[in-house]
């Protein structure tokens, strides 16, 4: 069966924005990378909450990870997650066709000012990719569905295809960046690291590196030895053993391999002390928890003994979220973790409405 690549028009302000990303100087790039993870974070969470009620969701693959992979050769950046992945309408939905009310909202903070890192904020932190790549390739798989592949050069339209020949993802999402060439730090190891401690140190899941190791190995080389003897045999006769052995040993040869590297090995936050933690760390925890670009304005840290116990923080932001008084959409704020472990987002009977802007994991 042919597989048949269909293409579609981004909508109008969705285009909008991709123009504005992409031709608009923000030096502040780097923050795309957050937003991948964050939204990586977001489909696991949504698979594992399924999984609570049915074990078997899990099944396609069990592991939930996040992972990272630069590609010098191709100049890529591949960020894959066994999260919940997406349907093709959800790609066609989420991913061009349909506008999220912050979008034009978003456009507008730009226009007055705004930083470009307060994207997330706006429920439109995918677009962020168009920081660094002139080519993005999404390939996921939902449990619902088959592998399909959605791809843009941005330039007001995206294909969707049904994915039959590439490597099957099991249940999840890889997003391929082709890297602008200007953005090639992108690529590298160290960078990669320092910005996955600096803004997603807090993410609940794995997250690891595919990184290269250049390992020095000397050389046992039996036929090295054999010819070695060969042209010894006749020689004088009172050769140096020991001598001889120390000169076979310095044979090295560089040998590159690659392997996982874990990067955010840190504790929940709300499981630690409060005395323990600074100001800065709470500041941080804030920012990744919200994607807020400011820090907070008061926070509160406490735990619950007795029948039902819990370990909570709270955090109250500088700012009313732009979209306080927007009835029609449900605020998601508390998390609600248990043994550690993302449980689900929204916890009505824990705040009341009117306290919506308070931000909290518990
Ligand atoms: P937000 O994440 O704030 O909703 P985005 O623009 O970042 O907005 O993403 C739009 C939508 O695309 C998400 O709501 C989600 O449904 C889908 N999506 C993006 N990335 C992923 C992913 N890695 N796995 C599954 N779905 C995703």
């Amino acid at each position: 069966m042919a597989t048949e690549t269909e293409t579609f028009a981004f909508q109008a302000e969705i285009n909008q924005l991709l123009s504005l990303i992409i031709n608009t100087f923000y030096s502040n790039k780097e923050i795309f990378l957050r937003e991948l993870i964050s939204n990586s974070s977001d489909a696991l969470d949504k698979i594992r909450f399924e999984s609570l009620t049915d074990k078997s969701k899990l099944d396609a693959q069990p592991e939930l990870f996040i992972h990272i992979v630069p590609d010098k050769a191709s100049n890529t950046l591949s960020i894959i997650d066994s999260g919940i992945g997406m349907t093709k309408s959800d790609l066609v939905n989420n991913l061009g066709t349909i506008a999220r009310s912050g979008t034009k909202e978003f456009m507008e903070a730009l226009a007055a000012g705004a930083d470009v890192s307060m994207i997330g904020q706006f429920g439109v932190g995918f677009y962020s990719a168009y920081l660094v790549a002139e080519r993005v390739v999404v390939t996921t798989k939902h449990n619902d569905d088959e592998q399909y592949v959605w791809e843009s050069q941005a330039g007001g339209s995206f294909t969707v295809t049904r994915d039959t020949s590439g490597e099957q993802l099991g249940r999840g999402t890889k997003i391929t960046l082709f890297l602008k060439d200007d953005q090639l730090e992108y690529l590298e190891e160290r960078r990669l690291k320092d910005l996955v401690k600096k803004h997603s140190e807090f993410i609940s899941y794995p997250i690891s590196l595919w990184t290269e190791k250049t390992t020095e190995k000397e050389i046992s080389d039996d036929e090295d030895e054999e010819e070695k003897k060969d042209t010894e045999e006749g020689k004088v006769e009172d050769v140096d053993e020991e001598k001889e052995e120390k000169e076979k040993k310095k044979k090295k040869i560089k040998e590159v391999s690659h392997e996982w590297s874990l990067i955010n090995k840190q504790k929940p936050i709300w499981m630690r002390k409060p005395e323990e933690i600074t100001k800065e760390e709470y500041a941080a925890f804030y920012k990744s928890l919200t994607n807020d670009w400011e820090e907070h304005l008061a926070v509160k840290h406490f735990s619950v003994e007795g029948q039902l116990e819990f370990k909570a923080v709270l955090f109250v932001p500088k700012r009313a979220p732009f979209d306080l008084f927007d009835t029609r959409k449900k605020q998601n704020n508390i998390k609600l973790y248990v043994r550690r472990v993302f449980i689900m987002d929204n916890c009505e009977e824990l705040i009341p409405e009117w306290l919506s802007f308070v931000k909290e994991v518990c």
